[in-house]
Formats: C-alpha cells, structure tokens, sequence
C-alpha cells in the first residue's frame, strides 16, 4: 500500500483504495469490532483509550491511574467516524492509476507539485 503526501504542507491521502482497501471496507470492519465492544460495554457507556488519542483528539476523559483514560463511548463513536470523513475528504486520486494518469498532480490544499509517494 502507499499513499501520497505534500512536501510543502500537512496535507495527505489516505492508501490507494483498492477493493480490499477502501473506506466501505473499513466501516463493515469497524462495524463489526464495535458492535461486539457495545454489546459488552453498553451499561458503563466508556471506553478505555490511550494517552496518544487524548493528545490526539482532545476529549474530556478520567485517568485510570494507569496512564490510561476513561472517555465516553459517544465520543470515541464519534472520533471514529469524523477519522472515516477525513480519509475520503483528503482522498485526491482514489487509486494508484488515477495518480499515475494524472498529468499535473498538485497538492489540493496548497498547489505544491513537491508530492511524495511513501
Ligand atoms: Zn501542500
């Protein structure tokens, strides 16, 4: 997999979608994994997430004590599908070829034409 990202700024893409790698693919699995975690956790209604996603994404959370933190299950639903947008939002060339065909690739946010494939 690979994804391109612009030397000038902070803007990148998401892999080349494939039809193994997509977002609808992601969602189905997202589903899945969280429709098991609700089922177990739907009473307490929080999540235990790590330092790096409070810095991340900044929620009101509780530390465990651990270096963990206790945020709402709403919130991280929420994190989760707002991280989804994002991807097919900043998604410019949906595949390798359409990257490949395209004739003057530029960055969508600041036009730079110094873009890296990693
Ligand atoms: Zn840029």
């Amino acid at each position: 997999m690979a994804y391109i990202r612009c030397f000038d700024c902070d803007w990148n893409q998401d892999d080349f979608w494939t039809e193994d790698y997509n977002p609808i693919i992601s969602i189905f699995h997202w589903k899945d994994n969280f429709l098991e975690y609700l089922k177990k956790s739907i009473d307490k209604r929080k999540i235990l997430v790590g330092k790096r996603f409070m810095l991340d994404y900044n929620v009101p959370g509780e530390p465990n004590g651990y270096g963990d933190f206790n945020i709402e299950f709403k919130d991280f639903i929420m994190v989760e599908f707002h991280n989804i947008i994002n991807r097919i939002k900043n998604m410019k060339w949906w595949t390798e070829k359409d990257w490949k065909n395209d004739p003057d690739p530029y960055c969508p946010i600041c036009k730079s034409r110094h873009l890296v494939i990693d």
